[in-house]
């Protein structure tokens, strides 16, 4: 298929180009000292990654740990609130561990094993990407340090407290405003230092390449098995696919899928409290073009240029930037931008929980909204939603901030 100029039947040949450019987006902006650690990555994913071995071993780690393939749920009692248009997920919540990034944390751990390293690296935020790489290090046996902000760390004790049992060392950064961010600098710090016995693992379609090409092709088995199952469901594609976007790689994986195919694809900005930069985290939606976290894409800046605060009730799409390939797909119009607030996300994560029995993740619960609203509109066909992750972890604050509807 054809779309302003770019032949989506070859798109995962060309690009990400062999410098890691998704058009004008994407690069490895680093420090000398980090470059050939990433060219050793970029190596080794090249060779590793197309070798059957690797393949059979993911593929047998997907099926006999991780669950997969993870079923498609057709929603008939929602549906039936909104008119004629029909929803389905995409049950990334049935992943074990309860959300999609252990699809991309065990391709990098596997990789790691393969490059004969000891270790992994990581920050954390919110201890998501903690939690699943902490996994993943685990299943392999290999170490796994975690660098986590202070502040984080006292906000995010339940995480803590599993990185912890699972085995990884979560390494405490009381630099600057102790979160994400000085996280982040540690880490690549550590790495830099350490790089010969390890590898860093990034939590999203993010960072320098070759971490946007190498999570979503790990991610893109939720497409890949997504367009199969629907197919043999329904006999026909989804008129539209949606799912939110924080770092971008849940998006990624399930838009991998139906790039090539007559299929709306929608990516789900978090709106937060509203549209003044400092209430959102709506990077493509608002942002411009910069440089941040070793990577060039839509971001959030402040006067400085440097990256804005951000904000969302759900703390895994609070990143003031998103993948380069997002950039680049939203430039080229094969993919919709748009947002939802917190208010709604939180309308969308009682329907679904009470309508459906499945209750969401309150980043999930943002594309689960944008599909109610979209379904509304159109009127007619059918919708796919990527359902990232399970609510058990956002239980206790939604009872705190919201009580029990
Ligand atoms: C981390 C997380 C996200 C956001 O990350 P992406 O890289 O944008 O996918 C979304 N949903 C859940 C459940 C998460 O844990």
């Amino acid at each position: 298929m054809n779309y302003n100029g770019i032949n989506f039947d070859t798109y995962f040949k060309n690009y990400p180009d062999k410098n890691g450019y998704y058009g004008k987006y994407g690069g490895a902006y680093i420090p000398y000292n980090l470059k050939a650690a990433m060219d050793e990555i970029t190596d080794a994913y090249y060779t590793i990654c197309k070798s059957s071995k690797f393949i059979s071993e993911l593929r047998k780690i997907r099926r006999e740990f991780q669950g997969r393939p993870t079923p498609i749920s057709y929603l008939e009692r929602l549906s039936g609130t909104l008119g004629n248009a029909q929803l389905y997920v995409k049950r990334e919540d049935l992943n074990h561990s309860g959300a999609h990034k252990l699809n991309h944390c065990m391709g990098e751990v596997l990789l790691a094993k393969y490059m004969g390293k000891h270790k992994v690296i990581a920050e954390t935020g919110a201890g998501q990407h903690g939690v699943a790489l902490a996994t993943a290090a685990a299943y392999f046996g290999l170490k796994c340090d975690i660098y986590m902000g202070s502040v984080d760390i006292k906000k995010q004790a339940p995480n803590v407290a599993r990185m912890k049992i699972l085995g990884a060392n979560v390494i405490e950064v009381t630099e600057g405003l102790q979160t994400l961010k000085e996280a982040v600098d540690a880490a690549f710090e550590a790495y830099a230092n350490e790089y010969k016995d390890c590898i860093y693992c990034i939590g999203s379609v993010v960072g320098p390449h070759p971490f946007p090409m190498m999570v979503r092709d790990f991610q893109a088995v939720v497409g890949v098995e997504a367009r199969e199952q629907f197919l043999s469901m329904t006999g026909e594609l989804p008129d539209a696919v949606v799912a939110c976007v924080g770092g971008g790689s849940n998006s990624m994986g399930i838009f991998s899928g139906f790039l090539n195919d007559p299929v709306d694809i929608y990516g789900v900005e978090p709106l937060g409290r509203g549209p003044k930069l400092g209430d959102h985290a709506a990077s493509i939606t608002y942002g411009s073009e910069g440089v941040m976290h070793g990577f060039n894409s839509i971001m959030l800046k402040d006067e400085d240029g440097e990256p804005a605060p951000v904000y969302s009730v759900a703390s895994g799409l609070d990143y003031p930037s998103s993948g380069p390939e997002h950039a680049f797909l939203h430039d080229l119009g094969r993919v919709k931008y748009d947002v939802i607030d917190d208010n709604d996300s939180i309308d969308a994560f009682f329907a679904l929980s009470r309508l459906e029995g499945i209750i969401p993740a309150i980043e999930s619960a943002h594309a689960v909204a944008y599909g109610m609203k979209l379904a509304k509109e159109i009127g007619r066909g059918s919708i796919l939603i990527n359902l990232s992750g399970r609510g058990d972890k956002d239980m206790d604050y939604i009872i705190e901030h919201y009580g029990i509807r």
